[in-house]
């Protein structure tokens, strides 16, 4: 076979069937598309017009379809995505399913043909899949160096097998940092490594990570340059820090638009913006997963009134005329008229983020969420409630100082750990006032200017893009001339 010269490579993108998860994977198919790549993604009809929307300008992408293998796995024909499975055995059985997907994604490969392949950590098969098509297979990992080194060495070490409490702090070892951690805020699947779906597939995706080519990740050198060097000079990792991916998007209304529908009108919600003090109202939002019961809203809502700041908080409640709303105190929506605005459904966040008046973010720590408030330049409150989120707490609280604990103590899969109103104010408070929040403030827009440094031309992570590119040309020109 005679050399390709201009052989325009062609990337097959498998993410997770989740919110945080597509989001980047979005912006990365719009970035290897301004650098001439063509790309492919794959998911769930229920994901399907939102991605084809969100790609249909901007890049030269196709979206194809697969079928959850449900019956296989006993979950309802409709769950298509990680946010509709509403108890922990569902999510158990939808990410069983994942796990099964490898011959119907094979069967898709063979018709596209891509030159590599980038899979979310949770289909732990892809390098395997890759293989027998002779393409390198990237993993994707949509969160931080630093949560992917504490979590290897948390469950390598098993630190808390040395405390007698759950509350009791033990330091996470062979870190370039003294960081403190509790057993209570180390996942269930982990500590309880019980064989269950989930501590297995974390076995998995760990030597899935060794088994790969290399690992893409959507951070920036200049936020955690020695978790980025720990990870590969002491793990080994190959990897190739390219983010943040959203970034790379210079139009701002364009930044913010991921084909989800905001449930606000955006003017609406940015003339709301205009009439306020730049840096005086909190955003108040927990990503596309977490949720809260009535009791923890109420108090949510009775801190954040306590706390006095305008604000804007997003709840996953319809409104349904008539009826009388448990979880906000009596009288909250009158009182709170013109100061707070509380949005029902989906926001439109990064917009929301970059508006001046902005001042504070209260954030379950989603890596998403965390990128897109550090490059904004927005302090935090931290409100892990699980996955690897209380990790990106102690990044943003310990390493970075750009935020304040609010006290959640305990890793719960769906329902977040309860903190009272006392703490909410008092978080709320200190992120927003005074000489902390101001050294805050500074700190986290020295990190946003380094964000926007990376993403130029010369910047760390377009650097590290070209290498990668230029690595997967050379495999893809040697795969051709064999
Ligand atoms: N998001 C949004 N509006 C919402 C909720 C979430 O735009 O009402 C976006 C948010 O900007 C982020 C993503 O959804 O890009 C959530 O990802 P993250 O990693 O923060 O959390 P996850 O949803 O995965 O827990």
């Amino acid at each position: 076979m005679g050399t390709k010269i201009d052989h325009r490579l062609h990337v097959f993108f498998l993410p997770l069937m989740a919110q945080g998860h597509l989001i980047p994977v979005i912006d990365m198919a719009k970035l290897f598309s301004s650098r001439g790549l063509k790309s492919t993604v794959a998911t769930t009809s229920h994901f399907a017009p939102f991605l084809s929307k969100s790609l249909q300008n901007d890049t030269d992408s196709v979206v194809v379809t697969f079928k959850i293998p449900s019956a296989d796995v006993g979950l309802p024909e409709d769950v298509e995505a990680v946010h509709m499975a509403k108890t922990p055995d569902m999510q158990n059985r939808f990410f069983k399913s994942c796990g099964l997907l490898g011959p119907r994604i094979a069967d898709i490969l063979e018709r596209y043909r891509p030159d590599f392949l980038v899979a979310d950590m949770f289909f732990t098969w892809a390098p395997d899949v890759a293989k027998e098509f002779g393409i390198p297979c990237l993993v994707f990992h949509g969160t931080s160096y630093f949560s992917l080194c504490a979590g290897l060495s948390v469950f390598l070490h098993q630190p808390y097998k040395t405390v007698s409490d759950d509350l009791e702090p033990f330091v996470i070892p062979d870190l370039p940092d003294e960081i403190e951690f509790t057993r209570s805020r180390v996942a269930d699947f982990v500590k309880n490594n019980d064989g269950g779906v989930l501590s297995t597939w974390y076995k998995e995706s760990k030597a899935m990570e060794e088994r790969s080519y290399g690992v893409l990740m959507n951070s920036f050198y200049e936020l955690e340059p020695g978790y980025a060097d720990h990870y590969s000079n002491f793990l080994g990792r190959k990897a190739w820090n390219i983010g943040p991916l959203f970034m790379y998007e210079k139009r701002t209304e364009q930044r913010a638009k991921r084909g989800m529908e905001a449930s606000i009108d955006e003017h609406e919600c940015l003339k709301w913006l205009d009439s306020k003090k730049p840096d005086s109202v909190i955003y108040v939002s927990f990503g596309s997963v977490a949720n809260f019961d009535d009791n923890q809203l109420m108090e949510l809502a009775a801190g954040l009134e306590a706390s006095g700041r305008e604000f804007i908080w997003v709840v996953k409640k319809e409104k349904r005329e008539g009826v009388r709303e448990d979880w906000l105190p009596q009288g909250f929506e009158e009182r709170i008229q013109g100061k707070g605005l509380i949005i029902r459904g989906w926001a439109p966040q990064v917009t929301i983020l970059e508006h001046d008046a902005i001042g504070g973010f209260v954030t379950h720590c989603g890596w998403n969420s965390t990128l897109e408030s550090v490059c904004a330049g927005v302090p935090m409150v931290t409100w892990p409630v699980s996955a690897e989120q209380f990790f990106n707490e102690k990044l943003v609280t310990k390493l970075l100082r750009i935020g304040v604990e609010v006290g959640a103590k305990k890793w719960r899969r769906l329902l977040g750990d309860f903190v009272k109103r006392d703490a909410v104010e008092k978080a709320v408070r200190k992120v927003m006032e005074g000489e902390e929040a101001e050294e805050m403030r500074r700190r986290v827009r020295g990190f946003a200017e380094m964000a926007r440094r990376a993403i130029e031309e010369g910047g760390s992570s377009v650097l590290d893009l070209d290498a990668l590119l230029e690595d997967l040309r050379l495999q893809c020109v040697a795969r051709d001339t064999s």
